[in-house]
C-alpha cells in the first residue's frame, strides 16, 4: 500500500470508528509509604507522585491529611500498632501488586534522659511503632509485594540504631527500636533473597521535620532526593544493607 493510500485508510478507519481505543497512559510502579501525612513520608509521597509512581500514602487520620490529599494520591488509614488497621490496609490493597514498601512511620522521644529517668512505657510504645510496626505491615503486604515487579522493601532506620557507632549512649528506647529494625531487615533480606527481593535499612540523615527539629542539617527534600537516588540504583546484591541517605554502608 502506498503512503497516501495508508493515510487514507487510517483516516477512514478513524472516521467510522474502527481504530483501536487510545492506549492508556503508562502507569508507574506502585509504592506504599507509611506515615505519609507529614515529615519525610509526605516528602516521599510528593516526590514519587511527581515522578509518576502510583502512591498509596497512609495516615493515622486520613481526614486530617490535607497536604497528602492535595497531592492527589490514594490515602489509606493505618496505625502500624493496630493489627486490625493493618489488616484493613491489606484488604484495601487486595490484589493490586505493590512494587515498593517504604516503612517510614516512626516516633521518637525521651532523647536526653539517663536510664534512671527513662519512661519504660514510652520505650515500649517506641518499640511497638518503630520495630513491630514495620514487621506487622510487611507481613500483611507481603502477598501484594510478591506480585510487584520491583520487590523492594525500604525500612527507614536511624544512625542511632548503629551499635558500633553508639559511643554516647542515651536515647533509650529509640536506639533499641532502630537496632531491632535493622535486625528485622537483615532477617527479611535473607528470607526473601531466593524470591528476588531487595530489603534495606536506610538512615535519612538528620532532617528538619517534627522529629528532627529545626536545627537538623537537611531539609526533607534534600534527604528524599538523596535517598531516592540510592534506592533507584539498588541491586539485589545490596539486600540486607544498612545504608545512609548518601548510600554509604553504616556499621551495624
Ligand atoms: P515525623 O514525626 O515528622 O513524622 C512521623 C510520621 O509517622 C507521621 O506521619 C506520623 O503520623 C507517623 N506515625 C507515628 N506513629 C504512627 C503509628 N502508630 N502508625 C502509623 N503512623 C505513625 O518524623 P520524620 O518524618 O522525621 O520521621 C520519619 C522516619 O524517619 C521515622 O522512622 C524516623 O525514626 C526516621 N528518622 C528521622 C530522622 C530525622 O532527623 N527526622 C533521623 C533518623 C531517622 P501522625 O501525624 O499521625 O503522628
Amino acid at each position: 500500500m502506498s503512503n497516501i493510500a495508508f493515510v487514507f485508510a487510517v483516516v477512514v478507519a478513524c472516521v467510522i470508528g474502527q481504530t483501536e481505543p487510545a492506549a492508556e497512559a503508562p502507569v508507574g510502579p506502585t509504592v506504599v509509604i507509611t506515615g505519609a501525612n507529614r515529615g519525610l513520608g509526605l516528602a516521599f509521597a510528593r516526590r514519587l507522585s511527581a515522578d509518576g509512581f502510583r502512591v498509596i500514602g497512609t495516615a493515622r487520620k486520613p481526614d486530617a491529611a490535607d497536604e497528602l490529599r492535595s497531592l492527589g494520591v490514594r490515602i489509606e488509614q493505618l496505625d502500624v500498632t493496630d493489627a486490625a488497621s493493618v489488616r484493613r490496609l491489606a484488604e484495601a490493597i487486595g490484589d493490586t501488586p505493590v512494587d515498593i514498601l517504604i516503612n517510614n512511620a516512626g516516633i521518637g522521644g525521651g532523647w536526653g534522659r539517663p536510664l534512671k529517668d527513662v519512661d519504660i512505657d514510652q520505650a515500649e510504645r517506641i518499640l511497638q511503632v518503630n520495630t513491630l510496626g514495620p514487621m506487622r505491615v510487611t507481613q500483611a503486604l507481603l502477598p501484594a509485594l510478591r506480585k510487584g515487579d520491583r520487590k523492594l522493601i525500604v525500612n527507614i532506620t536511624s544512625m542511632l540504631g548503629s551499635i558500633e557507632r553508639n559511643t554516647r549512649g542515651g536515647s533509650y528506647g529509640y536506639r533499641e527500636s532502630k537496632a531491632a529494625l535493622n535486625m528485622f531487615t537483615r532477617s527479611l533480606a535473607a528470607e526473601l533473597k531466593p524470591d528476588g527481593f531487595t530489603c534495606i535499612a536506610m538512615s535519612p540523615g538528620w532532617v528538619k521535620t517534627d522529629m528532627g527539629g529545626p536545627n537538623a542539617l537537611l531539609t526533607p527534600s534534600q534527604s528524599i532526593d538523596a535517598m531516592l537516588k540510592v534506592i533507584e540504583g539498588l541491586s539485589t546484591e545490596q539486600s540486607g544493607s544498612f545504608l545512609n541517605h548518601a548510600g554509604e554502608v553504616i556499621d551495624w
